[in-house]
């Protein structure tokens, strides 16, 4: 959702409308032993298990959570699907008072707290979707100390009136959730954020947990200083995420390349497509349509109802493909996205990083595909050139796309590549392209000093434009029309590098710009030119390691881990336990009109498809059952599975 349309601004009458309640009596906040006797739980494993139905913690999930319980401030850096929600949402059910969750996303908080009220938490949220008369409601309830977590907006937080409410209640913790968004250098930034500086000063005593899935150095230093957090300690779990399959593929035809990825590896299932403009997102959810993928498209552009609407069929409908701008995922929780597919290079690792982090929160295998190729090389060094802005702005964005094409580039383990931008270290992962099928790397050092040869000698007949296909033709030797016309079979590197074809002198041209061997020339006259770097491979002082040009194969073909194999099929007969309670969960969605995850996840079904629970018990035990959900469901999930036994 892009931030034009998702402010939360209060209309005006509502900051005077004061704290009665319906029978026109000002709300007193209850003294603490008044309110309703709410449901506390003693330890947060209580809670975990009773309300979560979860059997353990995962990583630092604990120790995070004891120390906000105890009252301590922190700052959480953990992946998307990591886990954060928990860390905020356990202790607020343990301490006294409501927890006050700052969400950027008005357009999510409805499914957030219906998951939570699924999971019998007592859970709202307040802005401007509702009514006065809702709002009010709302209100009263945290005053008289009858939530859990109150989910706002900034903007709201900030008005008048709701930071007098807030102070009139009990608060248990504030929770910042996406705090990268107080960072101008963050890809988010939400200048509503920075206000929420005040919040240490008035409410100084009350815990405040910062959370984000962005861990670069200058947004994890904003997001301390503005929250004042100087004094709070900083979690920070492993950006790791096993379950998903790195792949990136050299760009062809990359809408056939997408449609065979899709038909071959995720037919029917929910993914998201990222595309760099609005027309390509456009056109190419027209073109999956025709092809018979239920495919819908999402970008600032279109019209804020068909926005939500298209946003809110991806949440609730199964196998819909979102095709997306990066305006499109930032708080999307859904946790069976089996797909997160690239067609246009992004800009920077962060971005890439967070954007396929949106598939497998479940911990089921998912997978990030990206089709990459010259072009994306090219036009984007052109835009970032092109932009105008403070160039130590353009830098940066340099900087940040020449660490995404060495990841492309890379012929080691492309986690290693990954984690290492967040400055953490693992061994060869056995789940990417490069570590399943290690690219046989060759020593491309002659073959790039041909080409800089040639860019050279081009380069010196200025005023004249020259691009890469006539660049390869002369290394090739071919005789066209446009050889003949420049008497370009003169130079000395024509034909040089016949021995290669096309295609590999365009993966070679590929890498050489992607390794800053190569730039595009914009103060001439857009064609290729040299750089610094250039000189040390002519003068023969580097030796350049390359990809191999990737062979086109008939089909894709795929290998998995042994683990992610094992995870990814069911025996016969848990799936079509598996699918019955599939569409058993598909009626009762639609019936409550709730996305079909907040009954099960997926990953909860296959357990109870795998386990055959035969009694409420048996259930109970199961990851992702917890009391309530026993409670509404249980005895029809035994019956459901009992179905397919007999
Ligand atoms: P984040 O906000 O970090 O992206 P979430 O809080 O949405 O991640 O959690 C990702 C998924 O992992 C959710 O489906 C959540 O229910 C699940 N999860 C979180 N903690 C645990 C746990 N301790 N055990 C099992 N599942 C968990
Ligand atoms: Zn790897």
């Amino acid at each position: 959702m892009s931030p034009d349309t998702d402010i939360d601004m209060p209309m005006h009458d509502e900051d005077r409308m004061p704290f009665w309640d319906a029978d026109g009596e000002p709300v007193q906040a209850l003294a603490p032993g008044d309110a309703p006797a709410p449901i506390r739980y003693d330890s947060a494993l209580d809670a975990l298990r009773e309300v979560f139905g979860y059997e353990a913690f995962r990583g630092e999930q604990q120790a995070i959570i004891e120390h906000i319980i105890s009252g301590g401030d922190a700052l959480v850096l953990m992946p998307t699907g990591g886990g954060k929600s928990l860390c905020y949402q356990i202790p607020s059910l343990v301490r006294p008072g409501v927890g006050v969750v700052i969400s950027p996303l008005i357009a999510l908080m409805q499914d957030q707290v219906d998951a939570l009220q699924e999971l019998g938490v007592r859970a709202a949220f307040l802005n401007s979707t509702q009514t006065p008369g809702q709002a009010r409601e709302v209100e009263r309830a945290f005053l008289r100390g009858e939530l859990d977590l109150l989910y706002v907006a900034p903007e709201r937080l900030l008005t008048p009136r709701c930071l007098d409410f807030l102070s009139q209640g009990r608060i248990a913790l504030f929770a910042i959730d996406e705090a990268h968004c107080v960072s101008q250098w963050g890809h988010d930034f939400r200048p509503e954020y920075q206000g929420l500086s005040l919040l240490a000063e008035r409410w100084p005593g009350i815990p405040r947990v910062a959370l984000t899935a962005t861990a670069t150095a200058a947004t994890r230093s904003d997001i301390v200083s503005c929250l004042a957090l100087q004094d709070a300690p900083q979690f920070v779990a492993s950006f790791d995420r096993p379950n998903l399959y790195y792949r990136i593929v050299e760009k062809q035809e990359v809408r056939r390349q997408l449609l065979d990825f899709i038909r071959a590896e995720h037919a029917g299932e929910c993914g998201i497509i990222y595309a760099l403009s609005r027309t390509r997102v456009e056109q190419t959810a027209e073109f999956l349509t025709r092809n018979g993928i239920t495919a819908l498209p999402y970008h600032a552009g279109l019209d804020a109802r068909i926005r939500a609407d298209h946003q809110a069929r991806f949440l609730r409908e199964d196998g819909i493909v979102m095709v997306a701008t990066i305006a499109f995922g930032m708080g999307v929780n859904k946790p069976d996205v089996r797909f997160v597919a690239h067609i246009d290079l992004p800009k920077s690792v962060e971005g890439y990083y967070q954007e396929t982090g949106r598939a497998g929160r479940d911990g089921l295998p998912a997978d990030a595909w990206l089709a990459y190729g010259l072009q994306d090389v090219v036009q984007q060094r052109r835009m970032i050139d092109d932009s105008d802005g403070d160039p130590l702005h353009q830098r940066r964005q340099m900087r940040q796309l020449d660490a995404m094409l060495a990841l492309c580039e890379t012929v080691t383990c492309r986690r290693q590549d990954l984690l290492a931008y967040f400055g953490q270290t693992i061994e060869p992962c056995g789940n990417c392209d490069t570590c399943l099928e290690p690219p046989a790397a060759w020593d491309g050092t002659v073959a790039v000093q041909k080409l800089l040869s040639a860019v050279y000698r081009l380069w010196r007949e200025r005023g004249q434009r020259f691009g890469g296909g006539h660049l390869i033709d002369i290394l090739r030797g071919q005789m066209t029309d446009r050889v003949k016309q420049h008497g370009h079979d003169t130079l000395s590197v024509f034909g040089v590098g016949e021995n290669l074809s096309v295609d590999a002198w365009r993966g070679i041209l590929r890498q050489a710009l992607a390794l800053g061997l190569l730039t595009v020339d914009l103060e001439g006259y857009g064609t290729l030119a040299l750089t610094e770097a250039s000189r040390a491979v002519l003068k023969g002082e580097r030796t350049l390691m390359l990809r191999p040009v990737a062979v086109k194969r008939a089909k894709t073909s795929r290998q998995r881990t042994t683990t992610a194999a094992q995870l990814d099929a069911l025996p016969p007969d848990a799936l079509a336990r598996f699918e019955h309670l599939r569409a058993w969960r598909a009626r009762v969605a639609k019936e409550h009109s709730l996305p079909a995850y907040v009954i099960f996840h997926d990953a909860t079904l296959r357990e109870i498809a795998l386990q055959c629970p035969d009694s409420l018990d048996a259930l109970a035990g199961i990851s992702g059952v917890g009391a309530r959900k026993l409670e509404t469901y249980g005895a029809d999930v035994v019956a459901c599975v009992a179905q397919v036994q007999s």
